[in-house]
């Protein structure tokens, strides 16, 4: 009898064996249906020497449904997932399901039913569905995506359907996509573009795992240097995957992509429909989909041969998922380089020490572009120090900062003001009675959103209307917007500049690639003057005649004081800095700080980054913090806080004791409480070569909770 142990996408449950029907053939990777209790689930056939379970009688056994008409899972995505659950300490399952999760990519049929408006006018008309239609436009989706954009019941659309408002059309997801083509515009590259597009051409033709750091100041035509090891993995019929920290980022992307290659890449995000989602999941396994540029999700899908990873903007923080399985697209990305026998290209402005330390000890080879592309020069940074020349009262543009928009509009060129924070105010307060709006769910304010009239949380997103009168005294008139957001700086702009174009980039106005790609179309255009953004506009973007960046608040990323907040500083107000001057005309950029004579500051003003890097690492050396020691946090979370507490005190005294780990906490986490949920953390200190892995999953294993209370661990968390 043949029997086959299954990998199944069920959270709560490991492999398990069932038993080949005769006339069914499976092999390691293979797709299958399984049944467990009455129900059916799909599942991925593994070698049963690598995931060891009970064994069970061969009486006791239950037949395979079926396998699905889908490739297999292949060797290199099946030890990915082993490597990412034993690295990041998740269940098996739980990252199995980021590779075939609900992509139905498994269901026989190639086909789907979407629906879209036909026009026509249901005789009856009733509130809802005359919002529905409204919505809906031109769209088309499956009924729940439809509902979903319309804010309407199935039930509305599928009313709809029965009138001949809406109908059905069969999309084929097995239609082919156009092939990019190496040889459509290849660019005139520089000297040292050229030398590193020769470096990145011969690994990728060399078809083994060679990872490479690719440190470009901004604007010296990074992307465009390794768009030549695209076009040789294409050349070489090898898959090439780009990941992107933003999908806002996509649009530029994809415009410079076609004018190079001659047609789009296959977009891989949260954005897309069911049917888009299976179109491109079944073209990246069947090896049709030569270029994906995705998200970090994009990592675990299943491609034939992929022969090299890209990972733009490496240093973001996005990367880091913080979320259900939490990883580092950055080094998974590397880890899939290595399965797959691919070249990996983290490309950064800014690289993380984590990343140079890689470089130093000789495991990622380093790549530089030391200047601009053609004659742009980078731009001089200058400090406004906020003691000496303060803004006028209730305003946040000093002096000197005004005096430079006025001449940059003068000029006819365009300006932007970079402040990490959306909405109006980041705190409402009344100045009768001290009350401060917080949210009921998480230890956050409300943050004000004058535009909508609504104060909303920033971590949960609860929202409630802006109150005309303070909820606790009643007293008219007392509620005051305390500190300034993007939408404040942009009132400030209105008033001192009532003539000029302003717009407010954030994800909250730019929350989709056709909103991102109207605003570069208007920037490009120069119907903008003065852009107000968040750090949405720090990356990627290339706005000629953008002279001026103006850091409202050099100082806010210190705000925390983790160990990370200096080189995180440096990289933000690095990567804005490098909007300013990217054409013909130079740029200049003017950093407000309390604190001038903080190395970070005095770092970005005199451009000395490696000496501003050499300080860093040498203080991480010195707390023994990453790359030279590790960390992992244990987050202890409950709807009940003594639950919470009680599991994470318990965490706490069962800790085991070695010379090479020390535990602290627990203590309430940085959020204490979130989406209604407490929080506790304890975080695990460890020397660099010492296998916290291994320890936390013998510790954690042996311990029990209630089932209200839920511990999540996060191996080298973002900060400590
Ligand atoms: P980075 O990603 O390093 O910040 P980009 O790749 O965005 O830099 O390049 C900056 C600008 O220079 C872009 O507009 C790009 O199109 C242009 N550029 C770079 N290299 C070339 C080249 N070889 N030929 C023409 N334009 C180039
Ligand atoms: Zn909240």
């Amino acid at each position: 009898m043949s029997r086959a142990r299954i990998l199944v996408l069920h959270p709560a449950l490991g492999p398990l064996d069932y038993r080949v029907p005769q006339g069914m053939t499976v092999e390691p990777g293979a797709i299958v249906v399984v049944p467990i209790g009455p129900r059916q689930y799909a599942g991925v056939v593994w070698e049963p020497e690598r995931l060891p379970t009970e064994e069970i009688g061969d009486n006791r056994l239950r037949n395979l449904i079926a396998v699905a008409d889908a490739p297999p899972i292949r060797a290199p995505l099946r030890r990915l997932i082993e490597w990412t659950a034993d690295y990041y300490l998740a269940p098996l399952s739980s990252v199995l399901a980021m590779a075939v999760r609900s992509t139905a990519a498994f269901e026989a049929s190639p086909t789907v039913v979407e629906y879209r408006a036909t026009g026509l006018v249901p005789d009856r008309m009733t509130p809802q569905r005359e919002q529905a239609l409204e919505r809906i436009g031109e769209r088309q989706g499956l009924v729940r995506e439809l509902a979903t954009i319309a804010d309407v019941s199935d039930a509305v659309i599928r009313g709809l359907c029965k009138v001949g408002a809406i109908e059905g059309v069969t999309v084929d997801t097995d239609s082919p996509y156009p092939r990019p083509d190496p040889a459509f515009g290849p660019p005139a590259l520089n000297p040292e573009q050229a030398a590193v597009a020769e470096t990145l051409r011969a690994a990728v033709e060399a078809r083994r795992f060679q990872p490479f750091l690719l440190d470009g100041v901004t604007g010296s035509g990074k992307t465009e240097a390794y768009f030549e090891a695209v076009a040789a993995a294409i050349a070489a019929g090898r898959q090439t995957l780009v990941l992107l920290p933003e999908i806002a980022l996509t649009e530029p992307f994809l415009k410079r992509f076609a004018a190079r290659f001659g047609c789009d890449p296959v977009a891989w995000h949260s954005g897309l429909r069911t049917s888009q989602r299976r179109r491109a999941w079944r073209a990246i396994a069947r090896g049709e989909a030569l270029v994906t540029v995705g998200a970090r999700s994009a990592l675990f899908l299943p491609y034939a041969d992929l022969g090299l990873i890209v990972v733009d903007e490496a240093h973001e923080s996005s990367f880091k998922q913080e979320e259900g399985v939490h990883y580092h697209a950055r080094d998974v990305a590397v880890m899939r380089g290595k399965f797959e026998s691919a070249a990996v290209v983290l490309a950064s402005a800014t690289p993380a020490i984590e990343t140079r330390y890689q470089v130093e000890l000789g495991r990622y080879a380093e790549l530089k572009l030391p200047g601009r592309y053609g004659r742009a020069e980078l731009p001089e940074i200058e400090p406004i120090d906020l003691i000496a020349t303060p803004p006028e009262r209730g305003r946040w543009l000093a002096p000197p900062l005004v005096l430079a928009i006025d001449a940059t509009l003068a000029r006819g060129e365009q300006s932007l003001l970079f402040l990490n924070r959306r909405g109006y105010a980041p705190l409402t307060l009344c100045r009768h009675c001290g009350h401060r709006f917080q949210c009921p769910n998480c230890t956050a304010w409300m943050v004000e959103h004058r535009l909508i009239r609504r104060l909303s949380c920033h971590h949960c997103g609860h929202t409630v209307p802006t109150p005309e009168i303070c909820p606790e005294c009643e007293e008219p008139d007392s509620l005051v917007a305390c500190g300034p957001g993007v939408e404040r700086i942009a009132d400030e702009v209105a008033a001192l500049w009532p003539d000029a174009r302003t717009a407010i980039v954030t994800s909250d106005t730019l929350w989709s690639p056709a909103k991102a790609a109207e605003f570069v179309h208007r920037m490009e255009q120069g119907e903008i003057d003065i852009v107000v953004g968040t750090q949405l506009v720090t990356k990627g973007y290339h706005f000629p005649n953008l002279t001026l960046v103006g850091v409202v608040d050099a100082d806010l990323g210190l705000d925390g004081g983790d160990l990370r907040a200096s080189e995180r500083t440096f990289q933000q107000i690095m990567q804005v800095s490098g909007r300013a001057g990217r054409g013909e005309k130079p740029g200049k950029v003017f950093i407000q700080t309390h604190a001038p004579d903080a190395p970070v500051m005095q770092a970005l003003v005199s451009g000395d980054a490696d000496s501003f890097y050499a300080a860093e690492t040498e203080a991480r050396r010195d707390a023994e913090a990453p790359p030279f020691g590790r960390y992992a946090a244990i987050i202890v979370s409950s709807e009940d806080r003594a639950a919470a507490e009680e599991t994470a005190r318990m965490i706490g005294r069962t800790a085991p004791q070695t010379e090479a780990m020390h535990v602290y906490g627990p203590a309430p986490a940085p959020l204490a409480m979130l989406r209604g949920r407490h929080r506790y953390r304890l975080l695990v200190h460890a020397r660099r070569a010492f296998d916290v892995q291994d320890v936390i999953r013998e510790w954690l294993g042996g311990l029990e909770w209630g089932a209200k209370v839920r511990v999540a661990v996060d191996v080298d968390p973002y900060s400590f």
